[in-house]
């Protein structure tokens, strides 16, 4: 490799100009097949409707009698019963004029009968039921078909395998399915100052966190994370592991994209082929941001300090990934919440404020968890959100509604409340 350092030119762009660039390298990943118990979470590659009526046949809603409405127009009525239905038994004896069959819910209506009278309203007789209340036809019956029937459109490609679809998908009886595959990640950190967490020491070096944020955040998406370890700030090193890395469908390092001596970051992507940019994204924390997209993957060198890797990943890789994975919707929800406190800033980035959240008078409320420092993990660790103050705002005062960015899946409170 070239010794020569490359003066990094440095472009200045927006966070959004940032994400649009890097989303122009998504591409959805090739489909597979896979086993219902193997898909949830995965996203549909193909186009799903119907090809059989659920309910099968029309069957009971209650636990009673399958009457004649007819029969039932004046109460109480006597009616002789002919037949008793559990769930799952087909009706051998038609309902004829007069009479009743004891059904329970889930059974197939039986011929000649067109409601149904619950339990509660009926007085057992010997060799047949009073009935103690009328009925209107179809009372108490759930239509064939009334759930599905064939040609029912049921989900499309690009819908997220959630519990509800994957049960439906079982109901008219697929066994496999086909999705968008996953990403393999491979995730490689960088410095010189770093060690594994098993082999800290009270020598100054760091533990290398954002070997374990990355594979976490991955793992939370369901992308699949490579684990490369930390490579020494040596640029021949970095290049023989981004090489290694090139195997997987995405690539992220951490460290080395700044100015400093150690720095490789830039150079060893320039050698690996393609445009290679670094960009000094208007945000803070997450500002230098280097990308290449070499053998057709895209390849992200993240900031080392742990926000602002976290932060650049849910802005920019996190919707790479989930395009690259089948889903529509590729970012994190935002919603508008009260800053709890004035937030002052220079003007030119956008930042990104580490806040928790608390609903009061039917709004959310944001409050910064701490030193919001890009270095400090702790006020990452109790965010539920990321608060955006534009680049060019200098001031928010306390009581301004601000965008926040969800960055937790739980719900806000605990307590249900209702
Ligand atoms: P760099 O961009 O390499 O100058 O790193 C910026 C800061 O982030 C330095 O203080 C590094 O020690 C720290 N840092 C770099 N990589 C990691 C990592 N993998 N885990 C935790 N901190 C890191
Ligand atoms: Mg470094």
């Amino acid at each position: 490799m070239t010794q020569a350092r490359i003066r990094p030119q440095r472009q200045s762009i927006t966070v959004s100009e940032a994400r649009e660039l890097v989303l122009a390298s998504a591409h959805p990943l090739p489909s597979e097949t896979v086993g219902l118990t193997e898909c949830p979470g995965r996203v549909l590659a193909e186009d799903v409707a119907a090809d059989i009526s659920i309910p099968p046949a029309d069957n009971s809603a209650m636990d009673g009698f399958a009457v004649r409405a007819a029969d039932v127009s004046e109460v109480p009525a006597e009616l002789r019963v002919v037949d008793d239905l559990p769930a799952g038994r087909e009706s051998r004896k038609p309902v004829g004029a007069g009479e009743a069959a004891r059904i329970m819910t889930g059974a197939a209506i039986p011929e000649g009968a067109d409601a149904v009278v619950m339990i509660e309203d009926t007085e057992p007789l010997a060799g047949g039921v009073r009935i103690l209340a009328t009925a209107e036809p179809g009372q108490h019956v759930r239509r064939a078909g009334s759930d599905v029937s064939p040609g029912t459109p049921i989900a499309s490609a690009g819908d997220a395998l959630r519990p509800a679809l994957v049960g439906m998908l079982a109901a008219i009886g697929r066994t496999a399915v086909r999705v968008r595959q996953r990403p393999t990640v491979a995730v490689l950190a960088t410095g010189d100052e770093l060690v594994e967490p098993d082999r800290l020491r009270d020598d100054g070096r760091i533990v290398s966190s954002n070997s374990y944020n990355l594979q976490a955040a991955l793992k939370e998406i369901g992308a699949r994370p490579v684990y490369l370890g930390i490579s020494p700030d040596e640029p021949d090193r970095i290049e023989d592991r981004f090489r290694q890395a090139l195997r997987c469908d995405v690539v992220i390092s951490t460290g080395g994209v700044s100015v400093g001596d150690r720095d490789w970051i830039k150079q060893v992507l320039a050698g690996l082929g393609g445009e290679m940019r670094l960009w000094r994204v208007r945000m803070r924390p997450g500002a230098p941001l280097a990308f290449v997209v070499a053998e057709e993957r895209p390849v992200f060198g993240l900031p080392g300090n742990p926000v602002s890797t976290l932060v650049a990943f849910e802005q920019f890789v996190r919707p790479v990934l989930l395009r690259m994975m089948g889903h529509r919707r590729v970012f994190r929800p935002v919603a508008s919440a009260i800053l709890e406190r004035d937030y002052r800033k220079p003007a030119g980035r956008m930042h990104f404020v580490r806040v928790s959240l608390s609903e009061r008078d039917g709004r959310l409320h944001a409050t910064p968890t701490g030193d919001q420092a890009s270095n400090i993990l702790l006020s990452m660790v109790r965010a539920d959100a990321l608060a955006i103050v534009d680049a060019e705002a200098t001031r928010v005062a306390a009581g301004t509604p601000v965008p926040v960015q969800l960055i937790l899946r739980d719900d806000l409170r605990e307590d249900p409340g209702f």
